[in-house]
């Protein structure tokens, strides 16, 4: 493609309730949306940078300024046709920021996609037996006041037809919580939990909290030590029986090797803009399913694009298990495309794979300028 125009926006997502872990709290979601515009054709991403620097470096103004000033121009200065896959090297100078890249690639292959008649799955899984037509929905709980109110909100996805429950923990919510929610839910629902990096091996009440976890038949423990800690959650998983998920840790399919090789997690979780590459993900599901090892999609309180690029994701037979893949209600009050909803399959909950070419969403231009709030465009 030739591109003519890159149009930035910041959009903010009223939250149906605000979204608590260990690191932080999101009441209204703001997002960068990158639209990529060559002739009358387009191409949409979305930037997963929560607003404030919690989860990982990047936030929602950095990335906009790293999109304006660094990334977006180094576009304009490419070989035509631009490419998805020229980007690695495009980018190759520009450190980190791989949620900001990542936004790029996505808008780069949703246009690919349509421009070529094709689907996001598809593109992201082009050999046999290609993507799946639907996936197992599931819902992440945030940290919650009491272990009576984090219980009775599983029971009520569960009722929904959620089979996937993960919950939020941290150091003082952890046994009790788990314990409620499992009580609440059942042995038959598939429970994790995730403590983004709140916990120490060095703290003795951290470990004997992490230790009482092995009772409850968890999938497995995500992200319990600090990100930049391989070793430390190698020597975690001898302790425990519970099986160690890493998430924020694995910033690229090297360090996700390294994770696996070392011992440090036995299942992954595989975030596209935390690798910064739709493609390098799918590379690590490949790597994964070539091994055996159980991985799934994780999401970021994704706006519509990011959850339809997480869908055709999850549906490469390398995510094993089911994401962090839910209703666009679970989260959001309003979306500036039509809301995903479950379905239900004997009584299990799914959420149908995009199939439209590209990501397969129509941007819905009047939800778009009601939600923008703030808008820039660079031309060539
Ligand atoms: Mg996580």
């Amino acid at each position: 493609m030739r591109l003519d125009a890159v149009e930035l926006r910041i959009i903010a997502l009223p939250m149906a309730t605000p979204f608590v872990a260990s690191h932080g709290t999101v009441s209204t979601r703001t997002s960068v949306i990158v639209r990529i515009i060559s002739g009358a054709s387009e191409g949409w991403g979305e930037c997963a940078a929560l607003p404030e620097p919690t989860y990982s470096d990047e936030y929602v103004d950095d990335a906009l300024l790293t999109l304006r000033d660094h990334l977006v121009p180094l576009l304009f200065t490419a070989d035509v046709p631009l490419t998805s896959s020229d980007l690695p090297a495009l980018f190759a100078n520009v450190q980190g920021h791989p949620m900001a890249k990542a936004a790029i690639e996505l808008a780069l292959l949703d246009f690919e996609g349509r421009a070529s008649n094709i689907s996001l799955a598809h593109l992201l899984t082009p050999h046999p037996p290609g993507p799946a037509t639907n996936v197992p929905a599931g819902v992440a709980l945030g940290l919650a006041e009491t272990p009576q109110e984090i219980a009775s909100d599983a029971a009520a996805r569960v009722a929904e037809g959620y089979r996937r429950v993960k919950m939020k923990i941290a150091p003082g919510r952890d046994r009790e919580f788990v314990a409620a929610v499992r009580d609440a839910i059942g042995k038959d629902v598939a429970l994790s939990v995730d403590a983004n990096g709140a916990y120490s091996l060095a703290d003795m009440a951290d470990m004997a909290a992490l230790a009482e976890l092995d009772q409850f038949a968890l999938s497995f423990i995500e992200q319990p030590l600090a990100a930049d800690n391989l070793l430390d959650h190698a020597e975690l998983a001898r302790r425990l029986s519970t099986p160690i998920c890493l998430d924020e840790s694995l910033t690229s399919e090297l360090v996700t090797r390294e994770a696996l090789d070392m011992g440090a997690c036995s299942v992954v979780c595989v975030k596209a803009p935390r690798y910064g590459s739709w493609l390098q993900a799918v590379q690590v599901l490949d790597h994964c399913a070539g091994l055996g090892i159980d991985a799934w999609v994780g999401g970021m309180l994704d706006g519509g694009i990011g959850r339809a690029a997480n869908l055709a994701l999850a549906a490469h037979p390398g995510a094993s298990l089911a994401g962090d893949l839910a209703a666009t209600s679970r989260f959001f009050t309003d979306d500036i495309c039509a809301p995903f909803t479950l379905r239900k399959t004997d009584g299990t909950a799914t959420m149908s794979v995009p199939a439209g070419y590209g990501l397969g969403i129509t941007i819905d231009n009047d939800a778009l300028h009601r939600l923008t709030i703030h808008t820039e465009a660079i031309r060539r």
